[in-house]
C-alpha cells in the first residue's frame, strides 16, 4: 500500500511494507526518512497499531519540518501524542468524520 502524503510544503511517499528498509530493524514498526520524504509502516500489524504507527511517524516528520528542538524526549513525546491521537480517532469516529468534512469544504 502506498500513498502520496502531503505534509507542509512537501509530498511524502507513505508506504506499508513487509520490511522496514534499514539494517537491524527487526523491532521497528515504522520509520520516517524526512530528508527522503519517505514514511514506512511495517505490514501485518494489527489495524489499530498500524494506525498508531502511521500517526507516530507523521509526528516525527512534523518535528523535523517545523524545526522543533530535537530533544532526548522526542520519542516519548511522539509516542504519547501518537497513542493519544489514535485513541481519540478510534473512540470518536463520527467526530473524526465531521472534522474531515469541515476540512474538505
Ligand atoms: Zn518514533
Amino acid at each position: 500500500m502506498e500513498f502520496d502524503l502531503k505534509l507542509g510544503a512537501h509530498t511524502f511517499k507513505f508506504m506499508v511494507v513487509p520490511h522496514i528498509p534499514i539494517e537491524d530493524c527487526s523491532d521497528l514498526l515504522g520509520l520516517c526518512l524526512y530528508h527522503k520524504h519517505q514514511i514506512y509502516v511495517a505490514d501485518g500489524l494489527p489495524p489499530s497499531l498500524t494506525a498508531e504507527t502511521a500517526i507516530h511517524e507523521v509526528l516525527h516528520s512534523i518535528r523535523f519540518m517545523y524545526s522543533l528542538d530535537n530533544t532526548d524526549d522526542e520519542e516519548a513525546i511522539v509516542q504519547i501524542t501518537g497513542h493519544a491521537l489514535t485513541q481519540v480517532f478510534k473512540d470518536n469516529p463520527e467526530w473524526f468524520d465531521w472534522i474531515t468534512s469541515l476540512l474538505r469544504a
